[in-house]
This record gives C-alpha cells, sequence and structure tokens, in this order.
C-alpha cells in the first residue's frame, strides 16, 4: 500500500512492481488526479547533484536518479532536454561557495568545469558573473507534469489499484488497517509518500516525532516571449549552503518560457496556494508558532532568509534578486504566473533547525518518507530503488520479508 501519488509513491510503485510483478500494489491518492502538488508544480530540473555533500542521500540519490529519469523519458517519449546550467557568483563572499561545488562534484563524480565571466558569457551571453562561475553540462529540463502521467498510466497498466479521492485520515498500525475517506484497507506493508503531510501519517505510527513539515512558497514570474532571449538555458546562484533552497533561478523549461523563481517564502498551509488560499485557521496558528520560535532562535540564519524571502512578494525585490544574475532583465519584462508550489521543509523541532537531506523511518510493517524536498523529483527512481532496497535489507526495520504478493 502506498499513500501519495507523487513523483515519490508512483516511482516507488513502478519499481515494486519491476521487483514483485504479482505483487497487490495499491496507490491511495487524496486528489482526483496525481500530481496534483510539489510534483506538479517545481521547476523541472533535473539537477547534477553538485550541491550535496559526498555523505548525504541527496548525493548518493540524485545524479543516479536523474540518469534514471532521463532514461525513462527517452523510452516513453516524455519531453527532456539536458540544455545545462551556470551557477554565478555574485560577489566576493560567493568564491569560497564555488570552490566547495568543485570539490562535490570531484567527491560525487560529477562533471562541472569553473568558468571565468567571460568563459561564462560565451555559454549565457547576458549573464553577469562576479570573476568565476560553474559550468554543470548534465543538468536537463524535463517535462514533469508529462513524468507522472506517464508513470500514472503504467502503473494502471501493470495492474497497480489506484484510488482517488482517497484521504488517509486514520490507522490501526497494529492491525494493518489505514482508513481513507470512510473506507478501511488491510495492508501488508505501507509506504507513506504523502509529501507535504507525511510527518502527520508518520505520528499515527508514533514516528516522526521529533519532526513538523513546514511550507514554504514558491512563486515564479515568467520572462516575456520578447526577452527570453536573455536566458539559453539555466542561470543559478550561488546558494546558500546552510539553507535547502537554491535561491531565485532562470529556467528555460521544457516548453521554451522562460521563469524566474521559485521564492522560498513561509507558508501558513500547506497548500497555501494562493495569498490566503489553503490557509486553515488552527494549522496556520501552530505554523506560525513554529516560525516564530525559529526566527528568534536565528539558527541557520533563519531570520535573513525571513526578511530576504518576505521581500519578495513586492516585485521590485523579486526583479532584484533577477537582475543579481541578469542584469539587463527589467521589471516590465517579468510578468506573474499562476505557478506556485509549496516545499514541504522538515523541521527539526528540537534543533528548531531545517532539516537538509532525505530522511526515512520506518516501523516493522511501514515506512516514511519524510522530507522529499528538492531534488527529489530528479533523485525518484533512485530513491524508489533504495526503499526497497531498505525493505529487503535493514533487519533491523521490516524484519523477514513477506510472501512477495504481500503488498496490498
Ligand atoms: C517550487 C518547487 C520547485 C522545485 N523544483 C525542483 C526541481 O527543479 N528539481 C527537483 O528535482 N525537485 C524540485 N522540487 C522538489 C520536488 O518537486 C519534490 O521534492 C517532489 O515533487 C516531492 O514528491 P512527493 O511525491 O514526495 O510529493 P508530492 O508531489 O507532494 O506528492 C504527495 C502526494 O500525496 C498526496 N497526499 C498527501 N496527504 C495524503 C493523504 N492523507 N491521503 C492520501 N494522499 C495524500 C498528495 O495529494 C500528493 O499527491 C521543487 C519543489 C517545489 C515546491
Amino acid at each position: 500500500m502506498i499513500v501519495g501519488a507523487g513523483i515519490v509513491g508512483l516511482t516507488l510503485g513502478l519499481e515494486l512492481k519491476k521487483r514483485y510483478p504479482k505483487a497487490n500494489v495499491c496507490v491511495l491518492e487524496k486528489e482526483p488526479q496525481p500530481g496534483k502538488h510539489a510534483s506538479g508544480r517545481n521547476s523541472g530540473v533535473l539537477h547534477s547533484g553538485i550541491y550535496y555533500g559526498r555523505d548525504t542521500l541527496k548525493a548518493q540519490l540524485c545524479s543516479k536518479g536523474g540518469a534514471r529519469m532521463r532514461v525513462f523519458a527517452a523510452e516513453h517519449g516524455v519531453s527532456c532536454l539536458q540544455s545545462g546550467k551556470i551557477i554565478i557568483a555574485t560577489d566576493e563572499h560567493d568564491l569560497p561557495i564555488i570552490e566547495r561545488l568543485l570539490v562535490n562534484a570531484k567527491t560525487n563524480n560529477l562533471r562541472a568545469v569553473k568558468m571565468s565571466e567571460s568563459g561564462i558569457r560565451e555559454i549565457e551571453p547576458h549573464a553577469r558573473a562576479h570573476r568565476f562561475g560553474l559550468y554543470c553540462p548534465d543538468t536537463a529540463v524535463i517535462d514533469s507534469i508529462g513524468v507522472v502521467k506517464k508513470l500514472w498510466n503504467l502503473l494502471r497498466e501493470k495492474g497497480v489499484t489506484l484510488m482517488t479521492g482517497q484521504e488517509v485520515t486514520a490507522v490501526k498500525p497494529e492491525q494493518n488497517i489505514v482508513y481513507a475517506s470512510g473506507s478501511g484497507y488491510r495492508y501488508g506493508y505501507f509506504f507513506n509518500c504523502a509529501g507535504a503531510y507525511a510527518d502527520r501519517i508518520a505520528k499515527k505510527f508514533g514516528l516522526a516525532n521529533d519532526y513538523i513539515l513546514l511550507p514554504f512558497k514558491g512563486i515564479y514570474f515568467k520572462l516575456r516571449q520578447e526577452r527570453s532571449d536573455l536566458v539559453k538555458a539555466n542561470i543559478y546562484p550561488v546558494p546558500d549552503v546552510s539553507l535547502p533552497f537554491l535561491g531565485v533561478h532562470l529556467t528555460r523549461v521544457i516548453s521554451g518560457d522562460v521563469y524566474a523563481g521559485p521564492t522560498a517564502i513561509p507558508a501558513l498551509g500547506r497548500e497555501n496556494y494562493g495569498l490566503l488560499k489553503g490557509i486553515n485557521v488552527s494549522e496556520s496558528m501552530g505554523i506560525a508558532w513554529e516560525l516564530v520560535e525559529m526566527y528568534f532562535k536565528n539558527h541557520q540564519g533563519f531570520r535573513r532568509l525571513v526578511h530576504h524571502e518576505l521581500a519578495k512578494y513586492i516585485k521590485t525585490n523579486f526583479v532584484r534578486a533577477a537582475r543579481r544574475l541578469v542584469p539587463e532583465i527589467t521589471s516590465a519584462d517579468l510578468i506573474p504566473t499562476d505557478k506556485t508550489g509549496i516545499r514541504p521543509q522538515l523541521v527539526n523541532l528540537r534543533s528548531k533547525k531545517l532539516e537538509m537531506d532525505f530522511i526515512v523511518e520506518q516501523t516493522a510493517s511501514s515506512m516514511h518518507v519524510l522530507n522529499a524536498i528538492s531534488p527529489a523529483f530528479t533523485s525518484a527512481f533512485a530513491f524508489a530503488e533504495f526503499l526497497l532496497d531498505r525493505y529487503e535489507t535493514d533487519k533491523a526495520g521490516p524484519g523477514p520479508l513477506p510472501a512477495r504478493t504481500g503488498f496490498g
């Protein structure tokens, strides 16, 4: 039984069917269609994996997952373009981080080339780097919604039971029963891939006690068609390595449009896509309380993040972030879009820090994916393999393998 038809749940379903063709696999999804949340609202970039230190799950899974995703796209006719990306220093403080990213590239066995400002201009003529930047040739853009739809159809063809409009609201873990939208379902093994709600479901199993998922809103602007030639492929700033967000970047997506974004604005609801839409008073009060505590503790420069990100609700500040990459961009060049995503970010309640890596917790008959933040889309196929390897080998975890048909 899998809860959540985002990229994590769907790739896991496919991997289950690959390893256990006769397994009775069921996906429960609360929305009428798959991919209505993060998996259908992201930047659509297949990251190379350069941001992550070697000892992280992200480093282990990102480039492998990206390669798998490209093969999947080629096999199933999903649009994907290996357009490469540059990461540019915008001031002197960024230069040591460029060196750190190069070390990551070396240890993670990734292709990345350090380039001078003039070298960067040969790739992106309108970008302005402060002295140096990096070129990552393996970055690609992909039709994320196309991937999700293709996976959904494949799972159906392979006999997976796909149930939409089924919101998991309660579980009886001791009896292996889950309740969704008024019905009870018995499962052999339970995979929680519920994205922004994964912590809530895990808590019903007695897990994730140290964590809460907090929502951060990503809004995007788009370059006017006539000005889209300012960006050839992907232009990213050097990230703040203490935070899990990459900063406003410029991405030529698979349709050819160039998007600027996303922000990482603290939001007041896990589905707070509009200004007030998706806000539920009791949930919002809990979120606000956590944010205030984090603001005062100020780990990872959280206060600065809040100030910078909230400011981006005002267009001039957003434009300023884009102009750090391409100074020719003007306010008139950027038009608002309705593309908005929410990043459910796991916060450690003890340390009041944002967790940087993917986190998985488990009981004897359940596994919970708790922090499927970026680059979980890129990593998804490798992540699914990792989850099932863990299921199969972790003796301290799920225990002896059930019959190969025991997943329903
Ligand atoms: C703005 C933005 C930009 C991003 N850019 C990139 C990028 O360029 N590259 C990249 O690799 N990653 C990117 N990411 C991250 C990536 O999109 C996510 O990491 C990934 O999509 C997470 O997938 P998921 O399946 O865990 O979650 P989701 O896609 O959110 O899926 C979870 C599913 O579970 C369902 N669900 C939740 N609760 C329940 C319940 N109680 N019962 C039943 N169903 C439930 C939801 O309806 C949803 O369909 C970005 C994310 C955002 C928000």
